[in-house]
């Protein structure tokens, strides 16, 4: 075992403090990595808080690592050390099932290893997440970041990444589709870019009048103030596809008539309360309503891939570690622009204050 230091919630609801953790010794197949940077996801505040129900503390977050391969085990194929690679929302899974020979690991019929606030596949050991310096992932799990992109900016991609790009490829996002992308945080901004990239024309849906600038610059085409319920009379009808990636309950209704016939609404927004859902919104044009969870490791790195080819990064606000509480709050408000990532040498600096104090 080696000690790690970390950034730990040691309870729901209670601010992130500097915290130590054991990580296991790399086994035959695994890999250790030394954390660069690692994205702040809003999931990481939905399970802080313990919106999900079910969390376990202390907690550290983190599911959008980037770092360095420090040690690898003796079978080890894929990767060598002082790689730069990811690992995102899982750490492993039974490998044997349907869903993971299908490289759907998110649906593992086991339960996936979440990445942290879970357990390994022993069902015992919990698992701790990015804010920390270092990792130990099975090799499966470990995904190459291609080389030119800046590893903090990269980051994100591992999370509002592959969320953003699973379902546009699901649905077949192609060349002058209409997209519109709802909520304009680290998911939406990631949607545009995504989208974009694969020819749609793209709507930012923004409860935000001031992100107006940034969504066109993103690649937008329009952008809809929701605040204005015109929106929703005057766009009614106009899209191929809904992607929403809002973090607070509202009106599902609204942007299910946003929809061309048999059009989708993918739901990758995670509200902690239920939405109701008039039957009529779907009926009416034989409208979809569908969710989507991560991707595959596979599907990671050809998103990963897909990002390298097209220079594709996040629009990121780095930050030490220190800063991480009032990240949250600030995300709380809107105030992201698009995604904080966390600089992982801070927290060596904020520790040596923390003992000096
Ligand atoms: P984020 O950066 O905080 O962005 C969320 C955006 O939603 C905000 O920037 C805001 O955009 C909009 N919003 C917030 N409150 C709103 C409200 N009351 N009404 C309308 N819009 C509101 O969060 P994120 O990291 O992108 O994550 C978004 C959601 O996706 C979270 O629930 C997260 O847990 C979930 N998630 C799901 C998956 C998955 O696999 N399905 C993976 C990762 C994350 P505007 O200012 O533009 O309105
Ligand atoms: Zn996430
Ligand atoms: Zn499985």
């Amino acid at each position: 075992m080696t000690r790690t230091h970390a950034y730990a919630a040691p309870a729901a609801g209670k601010p992130l403090a500097p915290h130590t953790i054991e990580r296991r010794e790399p086994g035959p197949s695994d890999v250790e990595i030394d954390v660069l940077f690692c994205g702040v996801c809003h999931s990481d505040i939905h399970q802080v808080r313990d919106e999900w129900t079910g969390a376990t503390f202390p907690m550290v977050p983190g599911h959008e690592i980037v770092g360095r391969v420090r040690r690898v085990g003796a079978s080890v194929a894929h990767h060598v050390v002082g790689d730069l690679v990811g690992v995102g929302c899982m750490v492993d899974s039974c490998r044997a099932c349907t869903p993971c020979r299908e490289d759907t690991e998110q649906f593992c019929e086991s339960g996936a290893a979440w990445t942290y606030n879970g357990t390994e596949m022993d069902r015992a050991t919990p698992t701790y997440g990015g804010y920390s310096k270092r990792v130990v992932v099975a090799e499966r799990f470990v995904l190459k970041v291609p080389a030119g992109l800046d590893p903090a900016a990269a980051a994100p991609l591992l999370c509002a990444g592959i969320t953003t790009y699973s379902p546009l490829r699901q649905w077949n996002c192609k060349q002058g589709d209409r997209v519109a992308v709802v909520g304009l945080g680290g998911l939406g901004h990631m949607a545009v870019k995504l989208a974009v990239a694969m020819g749609a024309q793209v709507t930012v849906f923004s409860t935000s009048k001031s992100k107006e600038p940034d969504a066109r610059r993103l690649g937008a085409t329009a952008f809809a103030e929701t605040k204005d319920p015109a929106v929703f009379t005057t766009l009614a009808g106009r899209f191929d596809m809904v992607l929403d990636t809002v973090s607070a309950k509202h009106d599902y209704d609204l942007y299910l008539g946003l929809l061309r016939p048999r059009g989708v609404m993918v739901v990758v927004g995670v509200p902690p309360e239920p939405t109701p859902v008039g039957a009529f919104s779907l009926i009416k044009g034989n409208r979809r309503l569908a969710g989507s969870l991560i991707g595959g490791v596979r599907e990671t790195q050809e998103m990963l891939d897909f990002c390298g080819a097209h220079g594709i990064v996040a629009d990121v606000e780095i930050i030490p570690i220190d800063r991480i509480n009032d990240a949250y709050e600030r995300m709380l408000r809107g105030d992201v622009h698009y995604r904080f990532v966390i600089d992982m040498a801070t927290l060596n600096e904020t520790l040596n204050e923390t003992l000096n104090a």
